[in-house]
């Protein structure tokens, strides 16, 4: 794998290239995007480029060298922790569950990779993933090093949200933006990665991806978290009112978003509820999108048939939108998951019913 086969993306694929293709290598860089739009994957062809000893004419790496061979494989073997099972002296790859980013695992990573000239790669890569969960401390302790760089350490920052970054940190870093791809680049890319697949299989793998490739390769999880978020679409929709339902499919997320907590220490916004938040809104979004004549995913995803919904307006769609939208971020910020699924679900269910 190298630059190129980035899905997407030309404009950051382009950036990438002239970079290496210049030389003009800055210390720092932060690759940023939604989750599973392929940032990690591209920070690796990136580092990759930036280390490769046979690299092609456009600055592209060569995937073959040893350096090349070496990145690829030290990241790609990580354990269920994130931690490489095949440590190497010049990469460090920090990826944790935890919720924040402590200042020792910052600084020992730093340290490490300061304390000895690089031993095969041109260059130290230190790869600090979901570095929006960086601490305080463990943010200045980056903004010193930014401050002093060193010339063969490259640290890579990435993250979900750009704006959770100290802005100090910003500054001295070259930002390159990873986008959702098209629905098309990505069925095109499923075909490449999985010869042989059904293209029927392919195209509704990217369709239900959002654009997003990391789901799209998930999609047997992807598509049975989507059959759990149809049930509550239909209870919330639903011609007669039963309040009953509601009550019931209230109390079910509730113990389930409980158990989870009990279960993991894992970062507040990887949790379950707000995936189905989003994915409640991508059905209100498929449906407005069928409804405004835009493209009809709405029939294609989902065991629902438009004429069914006919009552809807734009208005009305719009309106539920911006109700999950503001739950989306109460739940981010740890409101009490009870009231606001009944305040939700109620209020979802007045806009259906008004006239
Ligand atoms: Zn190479």
């Amino acid at each position: 794998m190298s630059i190129k086969d980035i899905i997407g993306n030309q404009q950051a694929k382009e950036t990438m290239l002239s970079i290496i293709r210049t030389g003009k290598l800055g210390a720092a860089y932060i690759f940023s995007g939604e989750e599973n739009t392929g940032k990690s994957f591209a920070a690796v062809q990136f580092s990759k480029a930036l280390n490769c000893r046979a690299l092609l004419k456009d600055g592209d790496c060569c995937d073959r060298c040893e350096n090349c061979l070496t990145i690829e494989k030290v990241i790609l073997n990580l354990d269920e922790n994130f931690n490489t099972q095949n440590p190497h002296p010049d990469i460090l790859y920090i990826d944790t569950e935890k919720a924040k980013l402590s200042i020792e695992l910052v600084r020992d990573a730093l340290k490490s990779a300061n304390a000895i000239k690089t031993v095969y790669l041109r260059k130290k890569i230190v790869i600090i993933k979901d570095a929006e969960r960086m601490t305080i401390d463990a943010s200045n302790s980056i903004l010193k090093e930014l401050e002093e760089p060193k010339s063969d350490v490259v640290i890579i920052l990435i993250c979900n949200n750009i704006e959770s970054i100290l802005p100090t940190i910003i500054s001295r870093c070259y930002n390159i933006a990873i986008k959702r791809a098209s629905i098309n680049e990505i069925k095109e890319k499923i075909l490449i990665i999985k010869p042989g697949i059904d293209e029927k299989l392919a195209e509704k793998m990217a369709i239900y991806s959002e654009g997003k490739i990391g789901l799209a390769l998930n999609y047997d999880k992807v598509k049975k978290n989507y059959e759990e978020v149809v049930e509550i679409f239909k209870i919330l929709n639903l011609k007669t009112d039963n309040v009953e339902l509601i009550f019931n499919k209230i109390e079910e997320l509730e113990l389930k978003y409980k158990s989870e907590k009990a279960e993991k220490v894992s970062g507040a916004t990887r949790n379950f509820l707000i995936e189905n938040l989003k994915m409640l809104a991508y059905i209100y979004k498929d449906l407005l999108h069928a409804i405004t004549g835009v493209d009809n995913y709405f029939e294609n995803k989902y065991p629902f048939k438009l004429d069914e919904y006919k009552e809807f307006t734009p208005e009305k769609i719009l309106k539920i939108l911006f109700l999950i939208k503001n739950a989306y971020y109460d739940l981010e910020a740890n409101a009490n998951v009870g009231l606001l699924l009944n305040s939700l679900f109620f209020n979802i269910r007045k806009v259906v019913r008004t006239e």
